[in-house]
């Protein structure tokens, strides 16, 4: 059984049965007879469960906020935040399948005809995380089932009553039970997905994870994506409007309760505003309202591990012993629940965990910086490549920067945003392959080249 956890209040909420390696092979079995059918449906029918999948969400928006909140404590409008964010996936993906999965012809003449059609994989494991869970959800079943695969989705098991909601959704929205089936589980119910001969794998989740399922699944010689940690800088320069680069970059830092991939995770700032950028930094980080994330006030909620709590408290004790100096938070707060007070240091370093290794949780070193040259070699002084930014009122100063940063998504005057239209990727430990974007729906695919050459 699987207990859940709601970890605002540390009660428990569900036990759900868990899947067994027998369960696992069983689903595995069933997807593999019904892809088939479901691949030879017209896409145009396929694009119909989607869109009423979209309908039941829009439907029971509040409901499943609520759900989410629960079981991972998400401030409640953050949800709902989520769940709107989720539309306008479904929203790219529905308008761009047809045009990215038309066979095309590349070359024709002199009676030889050169064409690429769009094959599916087959049956693809989708192995995920809690942290967003229908957005990194989504972000794989939906692009997998338009592409006509079979999805085996193992939810988060932080996050399994939004995964089984999931599951029921798509389909009461009409994708076949076979096509689409939850595996209930922690990391033995993984692994005894990656046991089956599936014909791809899709995981988010940490390095420490991805790295074990890459050795695993590397001979197997299948397609494998990775979306992994990350630990992502972001600059700030000496012309920029400070007060609104610290709000915004104070939100990238805290949204979540610090828990996105993409939060910003280091801070540098140039020298000439360093103190009056920390200043107002501390004062937006103070304004955020920790609290019962059923409460529409709250802005910080409990984090959804409680281990994380240890690593968050390991880091501080560190950065504080080499001299870091904290301004603000610093603590976790008493039991029920998984809480932790939104901390602020200055006079950091790279030789702290602090500012080279995934925090995940509201916790942020700022580091002052003398010129781009220095900001730019901290940067990309990380084994992690997810996202970086700038900000400054100069286009071709954040140009130059951003195109030195070793990052999968670059951000000016903006920090902690995903978009379907571009392609979400990391470089080193930040994973491998990506999601979202055209690439994202291709990826589900095998192009296939047909040599034709007229009788
Ligand atoms: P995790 O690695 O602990 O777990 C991820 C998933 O893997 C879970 O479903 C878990 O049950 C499963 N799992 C664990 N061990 C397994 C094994 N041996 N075999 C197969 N499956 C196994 O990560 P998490 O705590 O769920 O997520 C947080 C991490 O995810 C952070 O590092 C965050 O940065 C990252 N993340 C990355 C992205 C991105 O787009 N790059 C998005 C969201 C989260």
């Amino acid at each position: 059984m699987l207990t859940v956890i709601n970890p605002a209040s540390g009660e428990a909420i569900a036990e759900l049965p868990t899947d067994t390696p027998a369960s696992v092979a069983a689903k595995y079995r069933s997807a593999r007879s019904a892809q088939d059918s479901w691949a030879d449906m017209p896409l145009d029918e396929r694009l119909v469960c989607i869109r009423r999948f979209r309908e039941g969400i829009v439907r029971d928006l509040e409901k499943l906020a609520a759900i989410l909140t629960s079981e991972v404590g998400k401030p409640i409008r953050q949800s709902r935040n989520e769940l709107n964010g989720l539309l306008g996936r479904l929203d790219f993906f529905l308008g761009a399948a047809e045009g990215t999965l038309a066979a095309r012809t590349v070359f024709d003449a002199d009676g030889m005809c050169e064409r690429i059609s769009y094959v599916p994989l087959g049956v693809i494991a989708n192995i995920s995380a809690w942290n967003y869970p229908y957005f990194v959800g989504a972000n794989v079943f939906v692009p997998a089932l338009l592409t006509g695969n079979a999805v085996l989705y193992k939810p988060s098991e932080y996050a399994t009553l939004t995964g089984l909601e999931i599951g029921n959704r798509l389909h009461s929205a009409g994708v076949p039970q076979d096509v689409f089936q939850v595996i209930v589980g922690a990391g033995e119910a993984g692994a005894a997905l990656l046991a089956q001969p599936v014909d791809g794998v899709f995981f988010t989740g940490s390095y420490a994870t991805g790295a074990k399922i890459a050795q695993a699944i590397g001979p197997r010689m299948i397609r494998l994506q990775l979306e992994l940690g990350g630990k992502d800088p972001t600059y700030v320069c000496e012309d920029v409007d400070v007060a609104a680069a610290a709000a915004s970059l104070a939100d990238g830092a805290m949204y979540n309760t610090g828990q996105s991939c993409c939060s910003v995770e280091r801070i540098y700032v140039h020298e000439k505003i360093h103190d009056a950028f920390v200043e107002s930094f501390v004062r937006e980080v103070n304004g955020f309202r920790i609290g019962d994330p059923t409460d529409e006030a709250s802005y910080i909620g409990p984090l959804t591990r409680a281990p994380q709590l240890d690593v968050l408290e390991a880091q501080i004790a560190e950065a504080r012993a080499k001299g870091a100096r904290l301004l603000t938070g610093g603590r976790r707060l008493d039991p029920p629940g998984h809480w932790f007070e939104p901390t602020v240091f200055s006079h950091v370093n790279h030789g702290m965990a602090l500012m080279r290794e995934e925090s995940f949780g509201p916790i942020i070193g700022i580091q002052k910086v003398g010129d781009d040259d220095e900001a730019v070699r901290l940067m990309n002084d990380t084994e992690y490549g997810l996202t970086a930014g700038v900000y400054t009122r100069d286009a071709a100063r954040a140009e130059r920067i951003l195109a030195q940063v070793n990052a999968g998504s670059v951000y000016w005057n903006c920090c902690d945003r995903v978009s379907p239209r571009l392609p979400w990727s990391g470089v080193k430990h930040s994973g491998i392959g990506l999601t979202l974007s055209t690439y994202g729906i291709e990826t589900f695919t095998r192009p296939k080249a047909w040599h034709l050459r007229s009788p």
